[in-house]
């Protein structure tokens, strides 16, 4: 619930603050490695925007892979793991951050 009330708080002060009637979606780019169940997500907000500017909006969800990459070499994985074959430390960027790319909203 926590992830779903801090978007919507959100998103209503983007709203406020551009006066809009309507918010009609709101574009996501959210790390894998959040773990978050998009479903379960979905469903939270739902609730929340019930009766609000938000209440017929879309959710456009992305997700977006960690990139893990050696700090030996240099090569990069898509999967996660501590060291790369060549027996170096890898490092994790990403997968964890939480983007709005875009609301979009009629005013
Ligand atoms: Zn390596």
């Amino acid at each position: 619930m926590g992830f779903a009330q801090s978007l919507f708080e959100h998103v209503i002060r983007i709203a406020e603050k551009n006066k809009a009637k309507k918010v009609s979606k709101i574009s996501l780019e959210m790390g894998e490695l959040l773990l978050i169940n998009p479903e379960q997500l979905e469903f939270c907000f739902k609730v929340l925007i019930n009766g609000s500017v938000l209440k017929d909006v879309e959710l456009d969800i992305e997700f977006v892979k960690p990139l893990v990459k050696c700090m030996a070499c240099g090569r990069e994985y898509t999967d996660i793991r501590s060291f790369c074959e060549c027996g170096g430390i890898v490092s994790v960027e990403g997968g964890k951050d939480i983007i709005i790319k875009k609301v979009e909203m009629e005013v």
